[in-house]
């Protein structure tokens, strides 16, 4: 079996003052060998959580294309790995939404970081709307297909995220996240299927199981040790 992977994603949170949860989470990692733990953390901060984070990989959460160049307020892969970082977040929902990313940018920035010695976590996931249409797995497979472009799944993990279970309170049910698990397995053989979108400690037993995923992408429990933790301990 594969071994479960477990990235807690701080989006626009975390400063300086926030060192010591890194710190517990390090610890957390290493009581639970058995579990690969990232934490994708603001970039004025990876330096600073490689520091304390005692061996807990720490990444990036968006990568620019390119390896240097006039791209003001961007940042390479390289830069994220010269700055400690051993993997990145790519297609993230609130970029694809914020920021205008489309399949073909995300493909070039998984390039750029699987050249530049990132692991990379692609997210894909539908919206509300096509959720309740019914086009779920039909957007989910275009998303992998596009963001993919021919690439083996080597480095790669990808996380489902249905755009409506994050930051809210609402997950699919277990079977749902088990058949986008398969999809995923099914377009890109050997790779780990995350799911992401509200997991807590209380969630997170029955989608960790009955949805057959090979770990999470956490937001907003990542923020706290104790519960990232809790999370963990699931797994
Ligand atoms: P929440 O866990 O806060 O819903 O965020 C999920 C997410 O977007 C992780 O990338």
């Amino acid at each position: 079996a594969k071994r479960p992977l477990l990235v807690g994603n701080w989006k626009m949170h975390g400063d300086g003052g926030d060192l010591a949860v890194i710190v517990a989470i390090g610890e957390a990692a290493r009581r639970h060998p058995a579990v690969d733990v990232a934490l994708c953390v603001p970039a004025t901060l990876i330096d600073r959580a490689r520091g304390v984070s005692g061996g807990l990989a720490i990444g990036g959460q968006d990568c620019h294309a390119e390896p240097n160049g006039a791209h003001t307020g961007d940042i390479s892969a390289s830069m994220l790995r010269e700055a400690g970082a051993s993997l990145v977040l790519l297609g993230h929902s609130e970029r694809r939404h914020d920021h205008h990313e489309d399949d073909a940018l995300i493909v070039a920035k998984l390039r750029a970081a699987r050249a530049a010695g990132l692991e990379v976590v692609l997210c894909v996931g539908e919206t509300a709307e096509d959720h309740a249409a019914g086009r779920s797995a039909q957007v989910v497979r275009e998303q992998l297909t596009r963001s993919l472009a021919g690439m083996d799944g080597q480095g790669i993990a990808i996380a489902y995220e249905p755009v409506w279970a994050i930051g809210g309170d609402r997950t699919p049910d277990p079977a749902e996240v088990a058949a986008m698990a398969g999809l995923i397995r099914d377009t890109v053989s050997g790779i780990r299927a995350l799911y992401g979108g509200s997991v807590t400690p209380d969630n997170g037993a029955a989608l960790f199981e009955e949805g057959g995923v090979d770990g999470f992408l956490v937001g907003r429990q990542s923020l706290d040790a104790e519960a990232f933790t809790a999370i963990l301990e699931l797994m």
